[in-house]
């Protein structure tokens, strides 16, 4: 680590302002922003709409329309009908360099509409601009990385082998149909594009159903995808809240798989619902982050990068940092260069240069955020920072100071993810304490250690209880390499971004084939 401490900064904004052509999609015309369905745009016949805000001024940015069961049968019906087309011309039947030429076109057109989608992810999303812009460059990772696993991973006939006399077997793989993808709401564009393009590449047909919080990123590529001339019915995008639009798709039948992205209790809730009908599901869910810092690890540096980590996306981020462990010898000193960096945070609009922390997504949140903060002192944690309401002038958003807490290890003062700058700091005698507390969490999503001994940093790092297991960093993703939890933060099946997410979205059968008997 050859960084200087006072180079190691929060996420930061530059100054945004919304282009005009955002605010054309989200005004519309004057009527609400419709679902994408069998590539036509449809209101719904609830007659329900919703509305989307940005979180740092609550001020309106567009109106959209809720979809009940009717529009997703029409959905699945019609993705089903553009996966098989007439037996023979259906997506699934495409071959597989047609499809990589759609992708490319689409993220094409992302890109030459950044700024549209850049302010999807700010304004409504709450992000700062720095956070965004690494968001945004997710699209066009993602759909090279799975680009080239579907030119690797050949679907239909395996190798056939013999398996009695006159008997051969051989297995046969192929796409599931109709799938669909639940997005939380805080990395919009991230998802849409993790859940989109392995599903379309291995030869699906989709359904999106985006966060109700923040339904504009997949709104505007749903409207980019029939720009880029993929064939009606392939993409779809469902917009609505949870308990209606989600749990409409999640109770479908027509429905093959669903690949899930949100809290752990809403994950199991329609796991159970899929359960019921066979619908195959994939689950990556909430976290609780721990660091362990050991005593030779530079405090104050060390203690500036965890707090830049923990504060991504304002602690929003599912795997992000909220519990630190740190070698007693070198307590004192990290704690309070920790306390320094999280005070410094500079608070503000997401859109205002130099704003650091920013709203948090919604009301709900911020009340959750609060009683969280009175439960952890309530437990035994000692303020160092005692968070609280934060007012930003001129802006009404849901705006919480950062929160810091010093702890020990008989205490159990932050048992659930709480998805804000929030963080215990707890002293330990030894690495054995600090990993026994860091694994003493039902989630296991992200854990890191931080250390100079890289050897040791890697032992202990596959001790975690994590699906990602990090030494001197944290939130790190790559793709080829899964990204998944373990405990209640995921499963069944691998984790995203890897080889086996390819494979998720398609079924194996066995065919064995014997000769007539005579
Ligand atoms: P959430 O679970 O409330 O919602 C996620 C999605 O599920 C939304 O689209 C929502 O509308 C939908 N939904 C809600 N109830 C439903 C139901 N009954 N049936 C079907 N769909 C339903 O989560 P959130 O608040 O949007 O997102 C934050 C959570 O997501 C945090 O726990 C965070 O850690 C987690 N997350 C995890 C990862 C990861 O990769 N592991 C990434 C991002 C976020």
């Amino acid at each position: 680590m050859a960084t200087s401490p006072t180079e190691i900064r929060a996420l930061t904004a530059a100054a945004f302002r919304a282009p005009q052509k955002f605010v054309d999609f989200c005004r519309n015309g004057g009527k609400p922003l419709a679902a994408l369905i069998n590539g036509e745009e449809v209101t719904g016949t609830m007659n329900t709409t919703f509305q989307t805000i940005d979180p740092g001024s609550q001020e309106l940015l567009a109106t959209v329309c809720e979809m009940g069961d009717a529009e997703v049968d029409l959905a699945v019906e019609a993705a089903d009908k553009a996966f098989r087309g007439n037996g023979s011309n259906g997506w699934r039947d495409m071959g597989i360099e047609q499809r990589i030429e759609l992708v490319n076109k689409l993220v094409e057109l992302c890109e030459r509409d950044r700024d549209v989608l850049l302010a999807c992810e700010i304004l409504d999303g709450g992000k700062v601009s720095e956070l965004a812009e690494g968001d945004f460059g997710q699209i066009r990772a993602c759909a090279e990385y799975f680009s080239d696993v579907a030119r690797r991973i050949a679907l239909g006939d395996g190798p056939s082998v013999k398996v009695a006399d006159g008997v051969r077997g051989f297995t046969y793989r192929e796409p599931w149909g109709v799938v669909a993808g639940i997005i939380p709401w805080n990395y919009p564009i991230v998802l849409t594009s993790w859940f989109m393009f392995p599903a379309l590449l291995s030869g699906n047909t989709i359904l999106i159903k985006p966060a109700e919080d923040t339904p504009l990123s997949a709104l505007y590529i749903g409207k980019l995808a029939q720009e880029a001339g993929f064939p009606r019915g392939v993409i779809n995008i469902l917009t609505g809240r949870g308990e209606i639009t989600g749990q409409s798709i999640a109770e479908h039948p027509g429905v093959k798989y669903i690949s899930f992205t949100g809290s752990p209790g809403v994950g199991q809730a329609i796991l159970r619902t899929c359960d019921r009908h066979g619908t195959r599901m994939k689950r990556e869910m909430g976290g609780n982050g721990a660091a362990i810092v050991l005593g030779d690890a530079d405090p104050g540096m060390v203690a500036r990068m965890v707090g830049r980590l923990a504060n991504q996306h304002f602690g929003q981020t599912c795997c992000t940092i909220h519990r630190i462990f740190v070698d007693k010898k070198i307590a004192d000193d990290f704690i309070e260069a920790e306390k320094a960096f999280f005070a410094d945070l500079k608070i503000g609009y997401q859109g205002d240069s130099g704003t650091q922390l920013g709203a948090v997504i919604n009301p709900t949140q911020r009340r959750r955020i609060l009683k969280a903060e009175q439960e952890t002192i309530a437990r035994g944690g000692k303020a160092l920072l005692a968070g609280g309401n934060a007012d930003v002038a001129g802006r009404n958003g849901f705006y919480l100071k950062p929160s810091l807490y010093l702890t020990s290890p008989g205490l159990n003062v932050n048992p659930d993810e709480v998805f804000h700058t929030y963080a215990t700091i707890c002293p330990v005698s030894s690495e054995e304490e600090a990993l026994h507390l860091a694994n003493s969490s039902p989630y296991g999503l992200g854990a890191s250690v931080w250390t100079r001994d890289i050897e040791r940093g890697v032992r202990l790092a596959k001790q975690f209880h994590d699906g990602t297991c990090q030494v001197n960093c944290h939130n790190t993703i790559a793709y080829g390499l899964p990204y998944g939890g373990q405990g209640i933060s995921g499963g069944p099946g691998a984790g995203v971004n890897c080889e086996d997410t390819f494979r998720d979205y398609t079924q194996v059968k066995s065919i064995f084939v014997s000769d007539y008997p005579e």
